[in-house]
């Protein structure tokens, strides 16, 4: 029987990354996606040499060919801290192609594992100035309104001695289309809809967020009658807290630094990092997808020095399956959402009937003794497809 590919009708942007996420990369998309789809893939290859090659301009260049196009996928990537510098031979610490990524595109970062995280994904930490404070003397801030009116200035502190100080912002905008996205995830997605802050100190930055989620919320009242969802407010630790207890099905929100650390926490938590995808909204409806976790540095020294590496690809190819559904949805090719439901059903049975990686062996009930290779996990996961697509084991 032959067995012609699903056609795409539009591009996917493809951003290959480093390290063992990049040899993960190359096997899904030889093994489980090209034998079976026809797409044009725009690459941008975001491998640490080519962004210092290119002085990052690639990262730019990806970001807006996502803009262009509606919908990417992306492998990790190493954001360079000294010791890559060296590692690398880099003409300098180029900036998180994510964060770059991020602040182009202006989106929220959905993670879903069991409970759905909604991160904000501009401004805070993450666009900070930081400054080092040398000695004695005063840090002020200072607001100069464009229209010549009069200024603001507020006293930071008063150094006796050294010290450190940073300023962070956020912009009205950017958060009300925070709110916007989280609450169109939730009704679409009928999950309750949880948001937390700790507007109790900070009784202006943080409380600038929680009000935009009240009108917001307020303005869509009746949608959320319609759709039986709830929004709660909460302070920050009692939503740690209640998380901690909770068995999940709502959609968490999350301030940018927040939706960092505590997505990781609930990755480990419910499973493992390799499990969890990501994805960036961007608030007219651009699609960046990724799986959660790095480039798994440990693993690939062991693959360099030619030891068997075990590392659990789910959550790539999950980017994968995220990209090619949204793709099919956008273009009106429903094929390419059923291919990817197949790749996506191919791989949990995959692992619920035993075949699973180093991560997760280590935490089944009982543990089993035997783990897959990165590779055999992903050629599990191919055997499984082929016989769903009804292809021979030619291809
Ligand atoms: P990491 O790549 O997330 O890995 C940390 C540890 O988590 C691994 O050593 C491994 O534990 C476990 N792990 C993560 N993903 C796994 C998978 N798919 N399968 C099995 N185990 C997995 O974090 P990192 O090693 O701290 O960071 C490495 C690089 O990634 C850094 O240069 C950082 O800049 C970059 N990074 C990129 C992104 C992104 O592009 N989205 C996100 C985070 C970090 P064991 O060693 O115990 O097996
Ligand atoms: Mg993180």
């Amino acid at each position: 029987m032959s067995f012609s590919r699903i056609a795409a009708k539009n591009p996917i942007v493809e951003m290959d990354g480093d390290e063992m996420t990049r040899i993960i990369w190359a096997l899904v998309k030889e093994r489980l996606v090209l034998p079976f789809v026809d797409i044009r893939l725009e690459a941008y290859d975001l491998h640490l040499p080519n962004r210092d090659r290119t002085d990052d301009k690639i990262t730019l260049d990806a970001a807006e060919a996502i803009k262009k196009y509606g919908v990417g996928v992306k492998c990790a990537t190493i954001t360079p801290d000294a010791a890559r510098v060296k590692e690398y031979n880099l003409k300098k610490p180029w900036p998180s192609p994510n964060g770059t990524i991020r602040a182009i595109l202006d989106g929220t970062v959905f993670r879903k594992p069991i409970i759905t995280i909604g991160r904000h994904a501009y401004g805070d930490v993450y666009r900070d100035v930081e400054m080092k404070i040398p000695g004695p003397g005063k840090v002020e801030m200072t607001y100069t309104p464009a229209d010549g009116g009069p200024g603001q200035t507020v006293l930071v502190h008063d150094f006796k001695g050294e010290g450190v100080v940073k300023g962070e912002h956020n912009t009205e905008s950017s958060i009300r289309s925070f709110a916007r996205a989280c609450i169109q995830f939730a009704l679409a997605e009928k999950e309750d809809l949880w948001f937390a802050t700790k507007d109790t100190i900070s009784k202006t930055y943080h409380a600038a967020f929680k009000n935009v989620f009240r009108e917001e919320v307020d303005a869509r009242k009746a949608d959320f009658e319609k759709a039986g969802i709830t929004y709660q407010y909460m302070l920050i630790d009692d939503a740690v807290a209640r998380v901690m207890r909770s068995s999940g099905g709502f959609l968490w929100a999350l301030r940018n630094y927040d939706g960092d650390v505590m997505s990781d926490m609930l990755a480990s938590g419910y499973g493992s990092l390799g499990l969890m995808t990501s994805v960036l909204v961007s608030p007219d409806g651009k699609f960046e997808y990724e799986a959660a976790h790095g480039t798994v540095q440990r693993h690939f020294y062991q693959h360099l020095k030619g030891e068997p590496t075990s590392t659990n690809s789910t959550a790539t190819i999950f980017a994968w399956t995220g990209a090619l559904a949204k793709r099919g949805e956008l273009d009106g090719t429903p094929e390419l959402v059923q291919f990817a439901k197949r790749l996506e059903e191919s791989g949990i049975e995959t692992i619920e009937t035993g075949t699973v990686t180093k991560d997760l062996a280590a935490i089944s009930v009982p543990p089993l003794r035997d783990h897959a290779t990165t590779q055999g996990f992903i050629e599990a996961i191919a055997e499984r497809l082929r016989v769903k697509m009804g292809v021979g084991a030619g291809v």
